[in-house]
């Protein structure tokens, strides 16, 4: 980066083509020239434990689904995001019946988030499960060299800045989003989202028993679709097609044991969503 005086001799400035710029032009962001984005943890796996479809099931899903966890801690790498669930949508209903704006009712869905990461950890506590922020992701490989399985919540932190989204006020960026935020940003070895279906169909499943499975599928393929309801949060899909680091997310049964272990020895289970 080459630095250049003023013309008055007195101050440096780093000469960049970003200087004077607006950063906005369409047609300078296209003629920028990048290096490839780093890839702070490629060895990390970032696993979302869903809200609604693993954590609000308690007895029924958690244990086992630890077990697994903790059976592959050895071989893999493990950052564990949760989800709300049911907690956050009854919040949700309650602040948006009281005229509560989209930033509030992110910062609900926040703690709930955060409720089940604690759930999570504690769980996971006699075998180094461990609850933390998310600014202390650039701590990972000192928890992982403690042999601990670090927790935190999917939320993205957002919260009062959450974006108003055009016909509603329930936040657009949840859990998956954050997750898969999480998951580029680290340059994640994988990205995979446990919830309680197989994974992606043409329908929910649980209301259409006509819905078909789809064990791989393009973003571009899959927005071409249009499916009016999805196993994942919408914008996932434009994190991972812009994404520069990631080539696919993985979406499968935590209810289904083996499943877990599985995607992280990189078979296809479940369904697997490419960028593209
Ligand atoms: P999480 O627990 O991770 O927040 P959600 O409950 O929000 O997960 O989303 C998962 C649910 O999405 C599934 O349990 C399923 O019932 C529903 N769903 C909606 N549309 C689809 C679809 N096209 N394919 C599969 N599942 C779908
Ligand atoms: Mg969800």
């Amino acid at each position: 980066m080459a630095l250049m005086r003023d013309r008055d001799g007195k101050r440096l400035h780093v000469k960049s083509r970003l200087m004077g710029e607006s950063l906005v032009s369409e047609s300078f962001l296209d003629s920028l020239e990048h290096v490839p984005q780093r890839r702070m943890f490629p060895d990390v796996n970032v696993i979302k434990i869903g809200g609604q479809s693993i954590c609000d099931r308690g007895r029924r899903a958690l244990p086992a689904l630890m077990e697994e966890i903790v059976a592959n801690k050895e071989q893999h790498r493990m950052l564990l995001m949760t989800g709300g669930g049911t907690r956050s949508r009854h919040i949700y209903s309650i602040g948006l019946e009281l005229g509560m704006p989209t930033g509030i009712i992110a910062a609900f869905g926040t703690s709930v988030s955060k409720q089940n990461a604690l759930l999570v950890a504690t769980l996971l506590a006699p075998d180094g499960g461990i609850e933390i922020d998310q600014d202390a992701i650039v701590k990972l490989p000192n928890y992982f060299a403690q042999g601990c399985i670090p927790v935190t919540s999917g939320m993205p932190p957002y919260d009062f800045f959450a974006m108003p989204p055009a016909n509603s006020r329930i936040p657009i960026h949840r859990t998956d989003v954050g997750t898969m935020l999480m998951a580029d940003l680290i340059g994640a070895r994988s990205c995979i989202f446990v919830k309680d279906e197989r994974g992606l169909y043409t329908d929910d499943p649980k209301k259409d028993p006509d819905a078909e499975f789809i064990p791989e599928i393009t973003v571009s393929e899959l927005v071409e679709r249009g499916l009016d309801d999805m196993i994942i949060e919408r914008p996932c899909l434009e994190i991972l097609s812009n994404s520069q680091v990631l080539d696919h997310v993985q979406i499968i049964n935590g209810l289904e044991p083996g499943t877990l272990a599985g995607a992280l020895a990189g078979e296809h289970v479940g369904t697997i969503i490419k960028r593209g």
